[in-house]
C-alpha cells in the first residue's frame, strides 16, 4: 500500500497541468477532488499546440527531468488510439549550429537534416519523434481517466488556498496564470496567437523555427487540425488579432513548409501563457500541506507528467510528516 493510500486531496484548477496531477495523485491512491473556475475546455491549455517541445527554454536539468518523464508517458498513451495523442515527426530548424539540441536525447529517431534540405537561412536541423495532442480529446480523456479512477469535479472558484487545508490533508495550486491572484507577483503572461486549419497531406508532420523569442514559427500537424503558430508578446493583455498578425504567421509558416500555402485557415486564436522564470512545483513556504503546481510558460504539456509526477513526491513528504 502507498503512503498516500486514502488521502484526501483538493486539486485546484482542471487544465493540463491539474488534470495530470489529479491523474498521478488518484493513482497513488489518494481521493481527489477537482475544483476549477472553469472546465477543461475553457482552459489555456485547450488553446494550446500541444507539441512536447521546450519552447524558449535554456539548458536546465530538472526542465530535462520532467520533460523526458512527460516524453515516455505521453510515448505510452499514444497507442491508445483514443487519447488523441500521437507520435509524429518533428524538423525543427535552427540559426546556428551548436550541435544536438540539449534536450533532443529525450526524443526518439532523431536525425541530422542533410544539408541540401535545409533552406540557406538555416544553419541546421533536426527531425525526430514527439508526441503531440489533439487537445480538446486530450483534456477530455484525462477527465474521464480521473473520473474512472473515482476522482470528483466539482465547478468553484476558489478565493483562498489555505482555507480549503481545513477540509483536506492535502491542497495542489494548479490555477496557471489564475495563480497570480494568491499573491505570486514573479508570474506574468506571455501572449500567443495561433491558427488552425483543416488538415491536408501538403502538410505532413510537424516543424518548428523558434530562434525569434517573440514570434517563434511552428507548424502542429494533429488528427483533427493543423495549428500554425505564433507569437509570444509578454504582458499584452488584448484579445484582439489583426489581419497583419495573421498574415505574417501563414508567410512565416509558409517559408518553413511550402505546403502551407495549401490550407484553408478556419479560426484565430489568443491564449495567455503562464510564465515564470522557472514552474513553481514545490510545498508552500507558509502551509506545508499547500502544494503549488504552476508556471510552465510554453511548455505545460511538455513538463505535464514530470511535474505531477514531483507533486506525488512532495505529497509523500506530507504524509511522513504525520
Ligand atoms: C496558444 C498557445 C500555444 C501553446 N502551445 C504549447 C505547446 O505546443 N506545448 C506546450 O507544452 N505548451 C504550450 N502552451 C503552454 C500551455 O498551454 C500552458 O503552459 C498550459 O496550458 C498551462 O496549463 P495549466 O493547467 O497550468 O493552466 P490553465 O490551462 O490556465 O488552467 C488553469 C485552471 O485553473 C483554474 N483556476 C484559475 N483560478 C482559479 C480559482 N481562483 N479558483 C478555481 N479555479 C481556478 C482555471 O479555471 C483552469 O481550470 C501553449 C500556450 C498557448 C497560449
Amino acid at each position: 500500500m502507498s503512503a498516500l493510500s486514502g488521502m484526501d486531496v483538493i486539486v485546484v484548477g482542471a487544465g493540463v497541468s491539474g488534470l495530470t496531477t489529479a491523474v498521478a495523485m488518484s493513482l497513488a491512491g489518494c481521493r481527489v477532488t477537482i475544483l476549477a473556475a472553469e472546465g477543461p475546455s475553457q482552459t489555456t491549455s485547450a488553446l494550446a499546440a500541444a507539441i512536447w517541445h521546450p519552447f524558449y527554454q535554456a539548458p536546465d536539468l530538472v526542465y530535462l527531468a520532467r520533460a523526458r518523464h512527460t516524453y515516455a508517458t505521453m510515448h505510452r498513451l499514444s497507442s491508445d488510439a483514443s487519447s488523441g495523442v500521437r507520435m509524429r515527426p518533428l524538423t525543427e530548424y535552427f540559426r546556428r549550429d551548436a550541435g544536438v539540441p540539449w534536450w533532443a536525447e529525450c526524443t526518439g529517431g532523431l536525425c541530422r537534416v542533410p544539408p541540401e534540405r535545409v533552406p540557406s537561412r538555416f544553419a541546421c536541423a533536426y527531425r525526430m519523434d514527439v508526441p503531440v495532442a489533439a487537445t480538446s480529446t486530450y483534456l477530455c480523456y484525462l477527465m474521464n481517466m480521473f473520473l474512472e479512477l473515482g476522482g470528483r469535479f466539482v465547478p468553484r472558484r476558489v478565493e483562498g488556498l489555505a482555507s480549503l487545508l481545513d477540509e483536506v490533508e492535502v491542497v495542489v495550486n494548479c490555477c496557471g496564470f489564475g495563480s497570480r491572484q494568491f499573491g505570486d507577483d514573479a508570474l506574468s503572461l506571455s501572449r500567443a496567437v495561433v491558427l488552425r486549419a483543416t488538415r491536408d497531406d501538403a502538410v505532413q508532420g510537424c516543424f518548428i523555427d523558434d530562434s525569434d523569442p517573440f514570434a517563434p514559427t511552428y507548424i502542429v500537424e494533429r488528427d483533427d487540425d493543423i495549428v500554425l503558430g505564433g507569437t509570444a508578446e509578454p504582458d499584452l493583455t488584448s484579445t484582439v488579432i489583426g489581419q497583419r498578425q495573421i498574415d505574417d504567421i501563414v508567410h512565416r509558416c509558409t517559408r518553413l513548409c511550402e505546403g502551407v500555402a495549401a490550407l484553408r485557415v478556419i479560426d484565430a486564436r489568443v491564449g495567455f501563457r503562464p510564465v515564470r522564470h522557472s514552474p513553481r512545483v514545490v510545498r508552500d513556504e507558509r502551509y506545508r500541506r499547500l502544494l503549488h503546481n504552476y508556471g510552465h510558460g510554453g511548455g505545460g504539456f511538455t513538463l505535464s507528467w514530470g511535474c505531477a509526477n514531483d507533486i506525488v513526491r512532495l505529497a509523500g513528504g506530507v504524509a511522513s510528516d504525520g
